[in-house]
Formats: structure tokens, C-alpha cells, sequence
């Protein structure tokens, strides 16, 4: 199966967690984290439509300031996401600094809350000095954001304070027929990108599209093309931080990262240092292995590893395979990767 995602995740076990998705046919990126965002370069924290935040503990969310900066002059709309009084939080950053000069800037950050039963809307404005104005207050049944081509859900974990762990869907995958392909007279090459893409956003069946026949260029609509392609299984990835050990959190967790591709999950401590995970509200390493085995998560990679096991970081990914035993892929890497 051919990605249609760039993943990248924190650039070190001991970095601040996030993970960014990038939709090779858009362009665009979402985001799940806001901690320190050194290492990106601009133009991809640009491509950044919606941030997910866990929670609003600082290394969850100290990056907000370097995003609005390069967003400010440029984006229409910037929508992100947290739990229960996050809005307050949001709120509070924005009205840190003085905001004068901004009329006319186009940016309106909407931000919405969750405490599990409803999901608050609030918008912030620059042209208004990022007042905050409330907007709805909808019934919440688990989903964030639903797209044509994906969603994001949520569900709300025990931290000794509310904290978010994500789940992402891609509803389906574009997958060629070339055989009628062929019979069309039509030939393989870039424009089948183009395509893709367009039907991952859901275009309308009379939308154009330039295609390469085997006489020269010919144009068709999506309708003429539908016999070309069929869906098949989008991937999943879970995301999943700062979350004590309880039962009510185990039957979450397992929900978010229910036969999921890849499973981003904190091990923040060792086993031996099992007390200190359980009064910090933290996960061990061991603990995150046998959730995404008991999940079924074909891969997973150990973010939010403590900074007391600076090169021991190894230690602790065997310890994660343990508690996987055998039945997940528990990588030692912390590069960008592919599903
Ligand atoms: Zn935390």
C-alpha cells in the first residue's frame, strides 16, 4: 500500500512529544502537540491547518508562540484543539502580548474545548486584538475533526488532570486499477496524483481532470474516470501521552489505538522506577509495549522518555518489548517514517 502521509514525530526520545502528519496530496499538515518545535523549518509548520493538544502542561504546549508568529500574516484560519478549560489557557497566551497593529491581519484562531460530554468553540481574532468571542456549544461523542478523506478522534485520559490521546483515521485509500486503465487508452504517470488527490478531497463527479491517453493529453471528469480506482483500508495512527496507569485510562487507550498502523505512546519511566510513574501519572515503558500489544497495533515508537535515562533510552525500548512480547514492532528510532 502506497503512503499518502509524511509522519514525523519528536526528533529525540527526550524531546518534547508531538507528531506531524503531512498529506503528500495536499500538502497540508496537522499536528498533535505543540511543545518546543525546533527542527521543523517554516514552511512546514505552515502547512499546519489544526493542532491537537494533549494538554496544556508546558512541554504539551510551549510552542504556540512560534506557530502564531509565522502563521499571523498568513493563515485565514487556525483551528486548535484541547481539553476542559483549555480555552481559559489558549486565552491567557494570547493576551500576553499587545496586539495594536494587528487590524487587518487575516488570522482568526478557532479554538475548541473538551470535557467529554460537550466540545466548546471560541474564536480569536487578530484583526480584534485576539478578543475572545464564544461561539457554540456542541454535544461530543468522540470526534474532533471530520474530513472527506479522515478523523480524529479523542478520548480523555486521567493525568491527575485531563489530557487528551488522539486517534487518526484516514477513511480510505485510492488504490489504481491498471487494468482499466489500459482499456480507457489512458497511461500511468503524475496526472494519476492529481486524481488521487482529487478524490481524496472529495471533489464532485464533473470536476475536469487532465489525463495522459495513449493518443496525447485528454481531459475527463472524475465520472468517466470511476471505474479506474477502488478504496481500500486508510491507515491509523494513535497518539497517546501523559496518562497514569488506571483501568479507566487501559480501556481508553485501547480504544484509541485499536488495531492501529503505528502507536505513538509516552514511556516516560522505566518499570524500576514503577512508584514515581505512578505519582507522576505517567506510563513505564513496559506498561506502553503491553498496551500496544493488548491494542493490536502492528508498530509502535516510545515518546516522552524521561531525561534521567539520557543513553539509556535502549533500556527502555527492551523493557517495551517485553511488555509487547513479541507480538508489536516496539522501533528504537525517532526519525520521520511511513505507514
Ligand atoms: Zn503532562
Amino acid at each position: 500500500m502506497k503512503s499518502t502521509l509524511h509522519i514525523r514525530g519528536p526528533f529525540g526520545p527526550f524531546d518534547d512529544p508531538l507528531l506531524y502528519l503531512r498529506f503528500y496530496y495536499t500538502g497540508r499538515a496537522i499536528l498533535f502537540d505543540l511543545g518546543e518545535l525546533d527542527g521543523f523549518a517554516p514552511r512546514d509548520l505552515l502547512r499546519i491547518t489544526d493542532v491537537f493538544v494533549s494538554h496544556a502542561h508546558m512541554d504539551h504546549f510551549a510552542g504556540l508562540e512560534k506557530l502564531l508568529r509565522l502563521h499571523l500574516h498568513r493563515t485565514p484560519i487556525l483551528n486548535i484543539y484541547g481539553p476542559d478549560q483549555f480555552l481559559d489557557r489558549l486565552e491567557g497566551r494570547l493576551s500576553g502580548f499587545t496586539w495594536n497593529l494587528t487590524h487587518g491581519y487575516p488570522l482568526i484562531i478557532a479554538g475548541y474545548e473538551t470535557d467529554g460530554r460537550v466540545l466548546r468553540k471560541a474564536s480569536f481574532s487578530a484583526d480584534q486584538g485576539f478578543r475572545r468571542r464564544n461561539l457554540d456549544v456542541r454535544p461530543w461523542k468522540g470526534t474532533l475533526l471530520n474530513e472527506k478523506a479522515f478523523r480524529v478522534t479523542g478520548e480523555i485520559l486521567d493525568h491527575g488532570t485531563w489530557c487528551l490521546g488522539f486517534r487518526f483515521e484516514e477513511k480510505f485509500k485510492v488504490n489504481i486499477n491498471t487494468g482499466e486503465l489500459k482499456k480507457l487508452g489512458l497511461l500511468p504517470g503524475p496526472w494519476l496524483t492529481g486524481f488521487k488527490d482529487a478524490i481524496l478531497r472529495g471533489e464532485p463527479p464533473l470536476k475536469r481532470i487532465k489525463a495522459r491517453g495513449t493518443a496525447g493529453p485528454v481531459e475527463l471528469t472524475l465520472a468517466d474516470l470511476d471505474g479506474i480506482y477502488h478504496r481500500t483500508r486508510g491507515h491509523v495512527i494513535a497518539y497517546v501521552v501523559d496518562a497514569a496507569d488506571t483501568p479507566g485510562n487501559e480501556k481508553k487507550i485501547l480504544n484509541l489505538a485499536k488495531n492501529a498502523d503505528l502507536l505513538y505512546i509516552e514511556a516516560a519511566f522505566s518499570i524500576r522506577d514503577g512508584e514515581l510513574a505512578e505519582q507522576r501519572n505517567h506510563l513505564t515503558a513496559q506498561r506502553a509495549g503491553q498496551l500496544a500489544s493488548q491494542a493490536g497495533a502492528a508498530r509502535t515508537r516510545l515518546i516522552h522518555l524521561s531525561p534521567r535515562y539520557q543513553g539509556f533510552e535502549s533500556h527502555l525500548v527492551d523493557e517495551a518489548r517485553d511488555g509487547a512480547a513479541g507480538k508489536v514492532r516496539v522501533e528504537a528510532g525517532w526519525k520521520e517514517t511511513k505507514i
